[in-house]
């Protein structure tokens, strides 16, 4: 999909939000940023100039279907709405509504098979900090990987460790 393509799906999931009432934002970028980098998550809502910009996986953009590309956008565009920066109830509650009307299965974290992509993720561990939140990615196993508890995260807090399916996919980092 080019470009010019995911800015469309945008626009219409915008449009499929507003026809449901759901106060997306009116300071949404028409552009969505397509990230290169970023492997553990589908996309992303960044606040910029008092808007938003919303990002989406060059993979997922490149690969993935329409509907897929626009679940993703659509789970991020609800972020714009007020008191829904994170996945508390106003958000699922939106999301819920979306799912109903489009067909959409939008929910809290998303993974490459629902999206119809492999996974050729390198993170293979996620070791998180039970205090600050800070999260260190491991693509391999170590001593920290093993015995976290035998660590502290600079904060003081202590480790936790994550693998598999225990790692959320959207807005990981
Ligand atoms: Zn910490
Ligand atoms: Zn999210």
């Amino acid at each position: 999909m080019i470009q010019r393509d995911i800015d469309q799906l945008l626009s219409a999931v915008i449009t499929q939000a507003r026809a449901l009432s759901i106060p997306v934002s009116s300071h949404i970028d028409p552009h969505v940023r397509l990230n290169r980098r970023a492997r553990n998550r589908f996309g992303c809502c960044i606040r910029k100039d008092g808007g938003y910009l919303i990002e989406l996986s060059a993979r997922l953009g490149e690969e993935g279907t329409a509907e897929a590309v626009s679940q993703v956008l659509a789970h991020e565009v609800l972020h714009t709405c007020r008191g829904c920066s994170n996945h508390g109830p106003r958000w699922k509650r939106y999301a819920i509504k979306m799912n109903g009307a489009y067909g959409y299965s939008i929910r809290r974290s998303d993974d490459f098979e629902a999206l119809g992509l492999t996974d050729d993720r390198p993170v293979r561990y996620l070791v998180v900090c039970q205090r600050c939140g800070r999260k260190l990615p491991r693509m391999k196993r170590s001593p920290l990987v093993d015995h976290p508890e035998r660590y502290c995260c600079r904060c003081g807090g202590p480790l936790r460790v994550l693998d598999g399916d225990q790692i959320d996919l959207f807005d990981q980092f």
